[in-house]
């Protein structure tokens, strides 16, 4: 089933729960624009290739559309569809006035050179540059894009406009007004929300294990930030593979590993295992960090985690979460546990606007508020309902968009 029909299907079950009428149910499942490009790259052998891209603004009604931009072999329009809805989500889940956005490129980076992933990175925003901008669609870094690329995209948009236009993209570096703790901000958002999670569950960080599949920028910080925290990280996993000690990994040695040898694996006095036995490990939290659709119904009844904190973009499928809650382990939702990117993000948009920036402790200390207040709001909303805490926020962002709606007479 693509990623889509699953998210019409979350959709259906949480308009039930809700009573939505039919109008409101259509609305949530049409995207307010769609865009799909195809534009040439010239290559390094001289030769043209061109490339297909996507941008997909979902609903606007919150705020200027937000949401980042993957570069990925598999990028198609279902899939962009799905994270531009989960973005206007959540937006709304942890109150920032934005809508939903996605973008992506059908493109395999790793095989491109420096200089081909600029111009393709240009070509990109020379095909939407007439529907993105600070106050219309503000775009990011996502699944292999980086503050690198949202340099020379913001570069190519400023010299089509003609002026200095910082708070059209997010995940700048800093040079260029990228906002203090902007690249750890998804893991650090997961981290409150992994030790709220935790606090409820009566876990204490020094027993508490914590298993991460995925070891690019969001799990590689989450093990980091959560080690130093005091938790214990059994199990990390990239592409190639990954590796367990149940005494605890060194972090930082596993990241110094990585930068040597390309993987996790092989980590000195670790054990291998593939990414499918991470999934299984008996552990306390399982910190999904990588793509969509890894806990499916075919391995959902073998986690073994009592906490899950999907730092990814749907991990869990709608089948496998039936069958989670059956079994009692608490889901913190992608909407809520991932939100710490975007927020992070919203401040960058604020501090451009302004021209005035703050420093790395401002950015943390808002960031850890809105954080644990939106946990302690989506855990609210699913004890009112009395059900789980995907659907708790999945309420909570959908009764504040739908009553933005309802205000501008849409509905
Ligand atoms: N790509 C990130 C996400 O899925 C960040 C989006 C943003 O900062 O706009 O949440």
């Amino acid at each position: 089933m693509s990623v889509f029909e699953n998210v019409k299907e979350n959709i259906d079950y949480v308009a039930k729960t809700m009573k939505l009428d039919e109008g409101e149910v259509e609305l949530l499942k049409s995207p307010k624009r769609i865009v799909q490009v195809n534009f040439p790259v010239k290559m390094d052998n001289g030769r043209i290739r061109r490339f297909n891209g996507y941008r997909v603004q979902y609903n606007d009604a919150r705020g200027p559309t937000k949401g980042g931009i993957r570069y990925h072999p598999k990028v198609d329009l279902g899939e962009v569809k799905s994270l531009a809805f989960w973005m206007a989500l959540k937006c709304a889940v942890v109150g920032i006035p934005y809508g939903g956005a996605k973008g992506g490129i059908e493109v395999d980076p790793k095989g491109l050179s420096d200089r081909e992933l600029e111009s393709l990175s240009r070509a990109y925003v020379k095909s939407i540059h007439e529907i993105i901008g600070p106050t219309k669609d503000v775009p990011a870094p996502d699944v292999y894009t980086n503050p690198q690329i949202m340099a020379w995209m913001l570069d190519e948009y400023e010299k089509i406009r003609g002026e200095h236009s910082p708070g059209v993209i997010t995940g700048k570096p800093i040079e260029l007004g990228g906002s203090q703790g902007r690249g750890s901000a998804t893991a650090q958002g997961g981290a409150f929300v992994l030790d709220e999670a935790a606090r409820i569950q009566n876990l204490k960080p020094n027993k508490t294990s914590v298993v991460v599949q995925g070891f690019g920028n969001a799990g590689s910080y989450m093990a980091k930030i959560v080690s130093k925290m005091g938790y214990k990280i059994t199990a990390v996993s990239d592409s190639k593979g990954g590796v367990l000690d149940e005494k605890g990994l060194d972090v930082g040695k596993v990241e110094k590993h990585k930068e040597k040898t390309g993987s996790v694996k092989d980590f000195v006095g670790a054990k291998n295992i593939s990414n499918k036995e991470l999934l299984e490990l008996e552990c306390d939290v399982l910190v999904p960090a990588a793509l969509e659709n890894q806990i499916t119904k075919d391995n959902a009844n073998k986690v073994e985690a009592e906490v899950i904190v999907e730092l990814a973009n749907g991990p869990t499928t709608p089948d496998a979460d039936k069958i989670l809650d059956k079994k009692g382990v608490m889901v913190v939702p992608d909407i809520l546990a991932n939100a710490g990117g975007v927020t992070v993000s919203y401040f960058e948009w604020v501090q451009n606007l302004y021209g005035y920036y703050w420093p790395a402790k401002e950015v943390h200390d808002k960031l850890e508020k809105i954080m644990r207040k939106a946990f302690g709001e989506v855990y609210s909303k699913s004890d009112e309902y009395k059900t789980n805490l995907r659907t708790g926020a999945w309420i909570l962002a959908i009764e504040k968009i739908i009553n933005a709606e309802r205000a501008r007479g849409n509905i």
